[in-house]
């Protein structure tokens, strides 16, 4: 289906709803954002908003380089206030098993047209100093950045707006139909097409989509300027990202433009409340004192957990729902939200717009998930 200038309901201001909302108003749609909070409340206001190229799959691989590209080109644009830095990142190696991991990945990422270069433990120290000793090296990927995702969330949004768009806040959906989305307090909006970005709540709106949430914590320290100068992440995060059920933490630190930092991070599955874990934050704090031990040194300002929208293969969700004309959905995103979101946006459009993407958009449809394909189901181990 194509269609040129209509009305589309976005449901969810969260990163992932603005960004659909901005590239679908880019195409003339008439948007209408619904939330039944505000701009950003959700997990982009707890997440860490490292904007990364990864590589767990080819899928992954693309989606995050295109996204990384549209952050690259919109930080022209954005305010100060979404405190875009291109910072890199450094992957870091704790011995020597794990640099002959950064070595293959450098290559992988060379493959791919991503820029990515292997620093000796010399040239690490060089660039961060208040890492332990005794570090085998590490790999540097440049083009990485960070962003404050709420203030970028509320730019998409306000631009959105500024262009005739509408935001409905404290609003909550509780149906949507092939041509109208119902909100809980009774009022019925017509429209042609709705996307459904509402993050861990998808299953409310869409219950055929196994989207699981998978909490994360965080840490805030006071500020402490060029502490630290880069995203820094152990090798060792690949492993535990991987871990399908159980708890584990990693080294995951990263500089703000106010000069905190941002401690994380852990992945949990089976958590209902967003109630800071003491326990998980005590061993995330560790696993970062052991890389890091004059970390201790700073106060922590706020400690709070979030969670992640998690799909089954650990993509994201982008496209038609299958039965539902007119109805789009984008979520699923897991702990990539923030990177992923332009990408994600950007494909929705250029489907309702009949345009071919810039990437293969067939490893992210919803249709992968349609009853008795197996992906639909959650797979321990
Ligand atoms: C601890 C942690 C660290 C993270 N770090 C990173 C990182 O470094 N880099 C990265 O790329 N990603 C990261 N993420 C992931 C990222 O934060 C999320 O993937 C992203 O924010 C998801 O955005 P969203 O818009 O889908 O969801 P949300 O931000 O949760 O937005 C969904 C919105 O939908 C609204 N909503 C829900 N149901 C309804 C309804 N029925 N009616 C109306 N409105 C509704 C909610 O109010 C909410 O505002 C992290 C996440 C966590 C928890």
């Amino acid at each position: 289906m194509s269609i040129s200038s209509g009305r589309v309901i976005v449901v969810g201001a969260g990163i992932v709803g603005a960004a659909c909302a901005w590239y679908l108003m880019r195409d003339g749609h008439q948007v209408t954002i619904v939330d039944r909070a505000g701009v950003g409340c959700g997990a982009t206001a707890a997440g860490m908003g490292h904007i990364v190229v990864m590589d767990d799959s080819p899928a992954q691989m693309a989606l995050t380089r295109y996204s990384r590209q549209l952050w690259n080109d919109m930080a022209p644009q954005l305010p100060a206030s979404a405190e875009f830095v291109p910072s890199g990142t450094l992957w870091i190696a704790d011995d020597a098993e794990e640099m002959a991991a950064a070595e293959k990945k450098a290559a992988l990422y060379k493959s791919c047209d991503v820029d990515a270069v292997v620093l000796s433990p010399a040239e690490l120290y060089a660039r961060e100093a208040n890492l332990r000793p005794g570090l085998a090296g590490a790999l540097l990927v440049p083009a990485d950045s960070v962003i404050y995702s709420p203030c970028a969330a509320a730019w998409l949004v306000n631009d959105v707006c500024s262009q005739g768009g509408i935001l409905i806040k404290n609003a909550e959906v509780k149906a949507v139909r092939d041509d109208c989305v119902e909100l809980r307090d009774g009022r019925v909006l017509q429209t042609d097409i709705s996307v459904i970005a509402s993050g861990t709540s998808l299953a409310e709106l869409l219950p055929q989509f196994p989207v699981r949430a998978r909490k994360g914590h965080l840490v805030i320290t006071d500020r402490a300027p060029a502490f630290v100068r880069h995203q820094l992440v152990e090798l060792g995060y690949l492993k535990s990202a991987h871990a399908t059920e159980a708890d584990s933490v990693a080294f995951n630190v990263q500089p703000r433009a106010t000069g905190q930092l941002l401690i994380g991070s852990s992945r949990q599955y089976q958590m209902q409340s967003a109630q800071v874990d003491h326990g998980i934050l005590q061993a995330m704090l560790n696993r970062a004192f052991y890389f890091m031990p004059s970390l201790k040194e700073l106060g922590a300002v706020r400690a709070w957990a979030g969670f992640r929208a998690a799909s089954p293969d650990h993509l994201p969700i982008l496209g038609p729902v299958a039965g539902m004309a007119g109805v789009y959905v984008a979520g699923g995103h897991e702990g990539l939200g923030i990177t992923t979101s332009l990408a994600g946006g950007r494909l929705i459009a250029d489907m309702l717009a009949g345009r071919t993407s810039a990437i293969d958009p067939a490893p992210y449809l919803p249709a992968r998930f349609a009853a008795g394909s197996g992906r639909e189901r959650w797979h321990h181990g």
